[in-house]
């Protein structure tokens, strides 16, 4: 890690009163100013106070708490000691690790602290070299942490502060006794910090054993969708889906894809559909190995695939910028779930745009949707599987689309692009191309 202390240009963050080192790291990111949540929680932060994050997807969050961590650690100085770790970020999937992993050493990339990553799928003699001569900082996931830490690998007793990220989903995935086992061996003077984006009953409970006078903050309401994301639904019959996902893929505005289903199955399905038909796309998901999904995720973010099929859980780790588009292959049951899914297109601020497929059966999922987002989803029935008899029954009043020539769109040709020409003129009129961060290219579906 280099250390340069020139001068720097001022911007948003110099209210922040981060050191040099910090803020250097910020401007290379080339980040103009704090995000909502790193606005509000970072002062905090750094006056050592408990947190409790209350913080969509895409918002920062992890800037939010690993800036004043890093700032901690440099401050209070300490030489290294066998097997110790002085700060401790929960997460629970491997993916999301590995993503923390990556922003720690970006930002902390003008200190000299040592950090490591752990989680399960791999061999552990690694990760043991690693924490053997103690670090400053360990990201981990439950199952992981708690095999090496019975294994004498790692000691939890002078942890200066705890993270607990994704808690709901640690939730779902059901690490929540691990969780509070971790937390026993860590000392209560700790600075503790949660973040979750929903707050069912449990979590509630465990912020209350957890916490010591906590700073809320909460920069959306849990389960607020995403404002900038343009949301459509397509009503199909379900035997149609797979011809309608194909027809979509043919437009070429549709440059970068998360699909969502349901099932593993499901989604190996539709991997295996799309590239019958010579689209490149991988599936992650909770039965693939920790190196296939990880090279998925990176074929993904290096432009290799252009389709990316997840299930919910395995998605939770994806932090993919220029995301143009995600598509709900089926709806999920938990409104919750559509909520994180969608703002995978809408990381830091983008905009983005997010096209449901829905059926029959999936109906009553979309009203749950539309309750808990609080608007309802406009419908785009300008594609050739467009189901009359599911939008009738979805009720036409408020949902209906209106038509106008320059908001209307249309997904590709039953047969091939190049045997119908209105699918390809019409592409052609179309803008669909989702702005770049920073960009005011302005999406039109
Ligand atoms: P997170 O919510 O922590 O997963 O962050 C989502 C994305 O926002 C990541 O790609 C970060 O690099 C990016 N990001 C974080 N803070 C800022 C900021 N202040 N300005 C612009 N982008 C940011």
């Amino acid at each position: 890690m280099q250390n340069n202390t020139a001068p720097l240009e001022s911007n948003g963050f110099d209210a922040l009163n981060l050191i040099n080192p910090l803020c250097r790291a910020v401007n290379d990111e080339e980040y103009t100013s704090p995000t909502p949540i790193q606005m509000q929680a970072v002062p905090y932060l750094l006056e050592g106070r408990d947190l409790l994050g209350c913080a969509q997807t895409g918002t920062g969050k992890t800037a939010a708490f690993a800036l004043p961590i890093l700032q901690r650690l440099k401050e209070n100085h300490q030489p290294a000691v066998k097997k110790r770790v002085r700060s401790l970020i929960l997460t629970p999937t491997r993916e999301l690790a590995v993503q923390i992993s990556e922003s720690f050493a970006i930002y902390g990339r003008y200190l000299n602290l040592k950090q490591t990553v752990i989680f399960g799928g791999v061999r552990p003699e690694k990760q043991i070299k690693a924490l053997r001569h103690g670090v400053d900082i360990l990201i981990a996931t439950p199952g992981r942490l708690l095999d090496l830490y019975n294994q004498k690998c790692l000691k939890l007793d002078k942890v200066e502060v705890f993270v607990l990220d994704e808690a709901d989903r640690m939730l779902d995935m059901g690490f929540l006794p691990d969780v509070k086992k971790i937390r026993s061996y860590i000392t209560h003077h700790t600075q503790t910090m949660l973040f979750s984006a929903t707050m069912p009953v449990e979590i509630r409970h465990l912020t209350k054993s957890f916490l010591k006078d906590p700073v809320k903050i909460e920069v959306s309401p849990p389960s607020s969708t995403v404002d900038k994301i343009d949301q459509r639904v397509l009503f199909v019959d379900r035997e149609n889906k797979s011809a309608l996902l194909l027809s979509m893929l043919e437009d070429s505005s549709i440059e970068r894809v998360l699909v969502f289903a349901r099932t593993k199955h499901g989604a190996n399905r539709i991997v295996r559909n799309l590239n019958k038909s010579k689209i490149k796309a991988d599936a992650i998901h909770g039965n693939k190995s920790q190196s296939a999904r990880l090279d998925a995720l990176n074929k993904f973010k290096t432009g290799k695939v252009r389709v990316l099929v997840a299930t919910d859980i395995a998605s939770r780790g994806i932090d993919v910028d220029d995301i143009t588009h995600v598509i709900n292959y089926e709806l999920p049951n938990e409104p919750e779930s559509y909520v994180h899914r969608i703002g995978r297109t809408a990381r830091a601020g983008a905009a983005g745009i997010a096209l449901s497929l829905c059926d029959l059966g999936e109906l009553g999922y979309l009203r749950k949707i539309e309750r808990v987002i609080n608007k309802s989803v406009i419908m785009e029935e300008d594609h050739l599987y467009h189901s009359n008899s599911v939008a009738s029954k979805r009720g036409r009043s408020m949902h209906s689309k209106t038509k106008s020539p320059q908001r209307k769109r249309f997904y590709g040709s039953r047969t091939s692009a190049g045997k119908n020409k209105r699918a390809v003129s019409k592409r052609k009129n179309a803008s669909h191309g989702r702005p770049r961060r920073g960009s005011s290219r302005r999406s039109r579906i």
